[in-house]
Formats: structure tokens, C-alpha cells, sequence
């Protein structure tokens, strides 16, 4: 399939998203979003430097909905979580008394077209391992990885 008869294709899918250009004055991007901002948290982390480091890393991903990610050189624990304020209609339950930090953000640089494609990405304790490994060497004492289920 050509290049263009891809791109009309998907000018014509019920469902594409309005890009963020096609915005009309007065609209607000957030009415087309899923409210992506509401369904996660992210921190700043140390960049891990050793197995003890590695360690508190591969414990962060043993918990569900739990990542690592590292962007332009900077390293986060990312937390898969929804807001409980988050409303079924993806609107702020708690609008008037909303967090600071939700008051702050905008749509100016939000995640609303972000194809969320990180420098590194880790979501198991394994890759924990592998990465660790590259960057270390053998781990003194033997492996933590997890044994296989029999
Ligand atoms: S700020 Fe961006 S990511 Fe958050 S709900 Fe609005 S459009 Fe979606
Ligand atoms: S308080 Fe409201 S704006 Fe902030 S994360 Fe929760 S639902 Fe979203």
C-alpha cells in the first residue's frame, strides 16, 4: 500500500485522533483526550550505579503497574495508577480543589500525541537483571533473577 493511500485511509478512520493542530478556537485539546495526565505518576530517580542500586530497581518492578523509564538522559519510576478523582467521562471529580501539580500542568507540552517511546524503558525485573549485568558485569554471589516456574 502507498504512502498516500495510507495517509487517507487514516484521514478517514472513525478512529483517529483530532491532532492537536486541527484544534478549533476556543476548544479544549482535553475534550479529545482519554486523559492520559490522570492515569499514571512518574519521579525523578538517582541513576542506579550499582548492584545495590539495581536491587532497589528490580524491587520497584516487582509491584504491578510499576516502570522505569529514562528520557534525555534523566532517570524515572513511573507508577501505571488512575486518579481515583478521575470521573467515567474522564473529567476531575475534584476540580475546584485539584492537586497544585494538575493545576500547573497544561496542554502547551502534554502527553496527548505522545507515542510514550522512551531512551530506555524496563517494566520487568528481569530486564533489571540483563541491563544491570551490561553495565556491571556478573553480579558477586550469583543471579537474582527469579526461578523459572516449574
Ligand atoms: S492535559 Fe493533555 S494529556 Fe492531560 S487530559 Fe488534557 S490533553 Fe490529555
Ligand atoms: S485530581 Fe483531577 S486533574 Fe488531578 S490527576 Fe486527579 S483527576 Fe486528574
Amino acid at each position: 500500500m502507498s504512502t498516500a493511500t495510507l495517509t487517507i485511509l487514516e484521514s478517514q478512520s472513525p478512529c483517529s485522533k483530532l491532532r492537536r493542530e486541527d484544534l478549533k478556537p476556543g476548544e479544549c485539546l482535553c475534550t479529545y483526550c482519554s486523559a492520559k495526565c490522570c492515569k499514571y505518576f512518574a519521579l525523578p530517580l538517582d541513576e542506579p550505579t550499582t548492584w545495590k542500586d539495581f536491587e532497589n530497581m528490580r524491587w520497584f518492578l516487582l509491584h504491578k503497574g510499576a516502570a522505569v523509564f529514562v528520557e534525555e538522559g534523566a532517570w524515572y519510576m513511573l507508577v501505571y495508577s488512575t486518579c481515583q478523582h478521575l470521573q467515567p467521562d474522564n473529567r476531575c471529580g475534584i476540580y475546584e480543589t485539584r492537586p497544585q501539580i494538575c493545576r500547573d500542568y497544561t496542554t502547551d507540552k502534554c502527553e496527548y500525541d505522545d507515542d510514550w517511546v522512551y531512551d530506555h524503558y524496563w517494566e520487568t525485573p528481569e530486564q533489571v537483571e540483563e541491563y544491570a549485568e551490561a553495565t556491571l558485569g556478573p553480579r558477586r554471589g550469583g543471579s537474582f533473577r527469579s526461578p523459572k516456574p516449574k
